[in-house]
């Protein structure tokens, strides 16, 4: 049996009951064979697979709070320190009912590779709580981020493991936790990123991930000598990413006609007005159902998923995992759309994704392509260490920098094993290779 064969077959039977955790997994381990055949010795030597696929960490607590009923609610809490052999843990905190152990190893695992590929030295995590934002009022949430920093204080630091926002987390929440982790810890320093400008925060980690997004997108399309200049573009999602990719993707000449939240979809064939949906989504935290009663001409869908029927040149899914099957796979290749870039987390399925690379569409994993949020977070890092903050300018231009030096570690990891134009296995491998490296060097550990 090969080696990633042994270790895929011991994940299954360890992690029977994490599904997203094996799809996460699966994925990256079969993209791996060309270059762990080719160095097994050396990585059976470090145990480097299964170590790989182990988190080095999991932190569970509870999360007592209490509501404006003056009720007593619990939730459960978690921090997955996944590893860090190329430097402090970091990754995203995630706020939605359907956080549990599964999504959070998933994400970490995830994260491990992605941080790498960014060049920064960033170790991988990712945490969260069963809480869900939506519907609580501010008090409501300010308690319950206040309850859940009183554990995660002590499992975080600066130099050890720096969490950032993910979904249901965003400015307000960091904001409510960085000031609980002050006030108990007496320390002033860069222990979350996503910070509010006046204490600490970057000027552009919040466009950090949807711009990143495009600039990759239109990177991998300028190599085919295609620019986004009028392509009709779907996006899902109207949370933090999709908003700014659709800023970007608008900038670059692009014409979005959808974008999406868990309840439906709005087409709006004359190309989304981004200030409506910011003042639904950013201000009045209210539903993009409302972008149809505020804009004439505008359908409403019910049903998130039908978004991907919509015919379209690219596709955007900046949502949540899983949210594009096989089926919608088929369809956007059908209707003509040419290129996928995932602005969210595992958002295609493990079929969805193979069919896109049979089908040789330009097809950006979101290992790579939605790596300039953590890639801004640690940016911020470098600036909290410094005291200074930089220009939006200077960290957009690094921002760009890195994502189009991705592009070509990817693609260049993808053809130096023979997979040319496949930039799942190119990001996979790429990732890989650096953090197997750094864990060989650090030995057993
Ligand atoms: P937000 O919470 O800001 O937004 C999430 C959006 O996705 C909301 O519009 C939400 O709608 C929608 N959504 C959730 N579930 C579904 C579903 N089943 N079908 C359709 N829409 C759905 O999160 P972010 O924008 O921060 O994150 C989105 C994705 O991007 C996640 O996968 C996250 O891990 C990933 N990501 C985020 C980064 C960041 O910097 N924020 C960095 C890298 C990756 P509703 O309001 O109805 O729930």
């Amino acid at each position: 049996m090969s080696y990633v064969d042994e270790v895929l077959a011991e994940v299954r039977k360890k992690n029977a009951s994490e599904p997203e955790f094996l799809q996460a997994v699966g994925e990256v381990l079969e993209s791996l064979r060309a270059v762990v055949d080719a160095n097994e010795e050396k990585y059976r030597k470090y145990g480097i697979l299964e170590r790989l696929v182990e988190p080095e960490r999991i932190i569970s607590f509870r999360v007592p709070w209490i509501d404006d009923k003056g009720d007593v609610r619990v939730n459960r809490g978690y921090r997955v320190e996944f590893n860090s052999a190329i430097g402090p843990y970091k990754g995203g905190l995630r706020f939605h009912p359907t956080v549990n152990q599964s999504i959070l190893k998933f994400l970490g695992f995830e994260q491990t590779l992605k941080n790498s590929l960014t060049s920064l030295p960033i170790g991988g995590g990712k945490g969260g709580a069963d809480f869900d934002p939506k519907g609580k009022s501010d008090r409501e949430v300010m308690a319950f981020c206040q309850s859940f920093m009183n554990e995660l204080y002590r499992h975080i630091g600066a130099d050890s493991d720096v969490p950032a926002g993910d979904m249901g987390v965003g400015g307000r929440e960091i904001g409510y936790l960085y000031g609980q982790y002050k006030r108990i810890t007496g320390r002033y320093e860069g222990v979350l990123t996503g910070k509010g400008l006046t204490f600490g925060g970057s000027l552009g980690r919040t466009q950090a991930t949807g711009y990143g997004l495009i600039y990759i997108l239109d990177e991998m399309l300028s190599h085919k000598s295609i620019s986004l200049e009028g392509k009709r573009v779907v996006v899902s999602g109207s949370g933090n990413v999709a908003i700014y990719a659709v800023e970007k993707a608008q900038q670059l000449g692009a014409r979005v006609i959808a974008m999406s939240d868990s309840n439906g979809y709005i087409l709006d064939e004359d190309g989304i007005d981004l200030d409506i949906v910011k003042d639904i989504k950013e201000v009045k935290r209210g539903r993009i159902k409302e972008y149809a009663d505020r804009k004439p001409g505008v359908s409403f869908h019910e049903g998130a998923r039908g978004i991907w029927s919509i015919k379209c040149d690219i596709a955007l899914p900046c949502a949540t995992q899983n949210e594009l099957d096989l089926e919608d796979a088929k369809k956007l290749v059908e209707n003509g759309c040419f290129a996928v870039a995932e602005g969210a987390n595992m958002p295609s399925t493990l079929e969805a994704a193979a069919y896109f690379v049979e089908k040789k569409i330009n097809y950006m994993p979101a290992k790579a392509a939605n790596a300039g949020g953590v890639a801004v977070s640690a940016l911020e890092m470098t600036q909290n260490s410094e005291r200074l903050s930089w220009s939006f300018e200077e960290v957009d231009r690094r921002l760009k920098d890195i994502m189009v030096n991705i592009y070509a570690m990817t693609s260049r990891a993808a053809e130096k094993y023979g997979h040319e134009g496949d930039f799942v296995t190119g990001a996979n491998i790429a990732g890989f290779e650096k953090v197997a490296e750094a864990m060989m060097g650090q030995g057993v550990c």
